[in-house]
């Protein structure tokens, strides 16, 4: 596969290191049943499954909203166990799939000044810190305004903004743009890349495999409480199987590529510039 700016694997320290993890709600249902799984600083990790597969889950175990059972979770260097709730999230933000569950206060910049304020930050401090998220989330414009009031692509960057206002080195999306329209889509997604290249881990946890291939570094896809498969991008895109199993539907342009594998075009093709390219080599290859 020829990489992308996006797909050139970053620093490889680990953030984020999982062992067997297992986690069953309070009813029974066993949501997470072993998962072995590590992060690894400054990379953008896209997590995809199909719904129920434990996605969620186990990003409120790295976030300190749920305690985990059983297993072995260190993030950052420390034993997740022998941390505080308060330490955890600090470390690993986490913006909700549903912003309103996050969304309360009657401002923006209220609203995004409301972490660092609560983790006991010098007022000036919450100012600069609320400061900067609202600019890598280019708030500026509705600072003042409810966010209650604001459209979907709004609510969702005020959530993620108040996430990275307490300056967490991990950050985990869950399916942040469900809902957005392609122009949005490009726009939030724009201001996620920026924070990476700035440095911060990111886990897109997400259904859209184009998102995966076009900012993902690194993919797991999670299935029954497990993870099935931890691979480079390209690689899980080889696999239409295990995708459609895990009911993921690729993008089109590497349906069009399984379809050309005959003609040798390679399988593990994730973007419209890559498939062009190939069949221009193809076609020099054959004059
Ligand atoms: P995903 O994010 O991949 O959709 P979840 O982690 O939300 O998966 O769910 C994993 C399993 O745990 C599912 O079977 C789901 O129904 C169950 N589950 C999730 N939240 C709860 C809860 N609060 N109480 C009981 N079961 C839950």
């Amino acid at each position: 596969m020829i990489p992308s700016t996006a797909q050139v694997m970053p620093r490889p320290g680990k953030m984020v290191s999982v062992r067997d993890l297992k986690f069953t709600y309070e009813g029974g249902v066993e949501a997470l049943r072993g998962v072995n799984l590590d992060i690894h600083e400054g990379e953008m990790l896209a997590i995809v499954g199909g719904n129920g597969s434990g996605k969620t889950t186990f990003a409120k175990i790295l976030n300190g909203l749920l305690r985990p059972p059983s297993g072995s979770v260190v993030v950052d260097g420390k034993n997740a166990s022998s941390m505080t709730v308060a330490e955890l999230a600090k470390t690993v933000g986490y913006a909700f799939q549903n912003p309103d569950h996050q969304l309360f206060s009657s401002t923006v910049e209220d609203e995004v000044r409301f972490g660092p304020r609560n983790l006991g930050y010098p007022e000036a401090e919450v100012a600069r810190m609320a400061g900067q998220a609202m600019d890598a989330m280019r708030l500026g414009a509705i600072r003042g305004l409810p966010p209650l009031s604001l459209r979907l692509s709004d609510r969702r960057r005020i959530s993620i903004a108040s996430v990275i206002a307490m300056d967490p080195k991990v950050l985990i999306l869950d399916e942040p743009t469900t809902g957005l329209d392609a122009a949005e889509t490009k726009n939030l997604m724009e201001s996620v890349s920026m924070l990476n290249r700035e440095g911060r881990t990111i886990v897109l946890i997400t259904h859209d495999m184009r998102l995966v291939a076009e900012y993902a570094h690194r993919v797991v896809v999670m299935s029954n409480g497990r993870v099935l498969l931890d691979s480079d991008v390209s690689g899980a895109f080889s696999d239409l199987a295990l995708l459609r199993q895990s009911s993921l539907e690729p993008p089109p342009v590497t349906l069009l590529a399984h379809g050309l594998s005959d003609h040798g075009i390679p399988k593990d093709i994730i973007s419209p510039q890559e498939l062009a390219l190939r069949l221009l080599m193809l076609r020099g290859e054959r004059q």
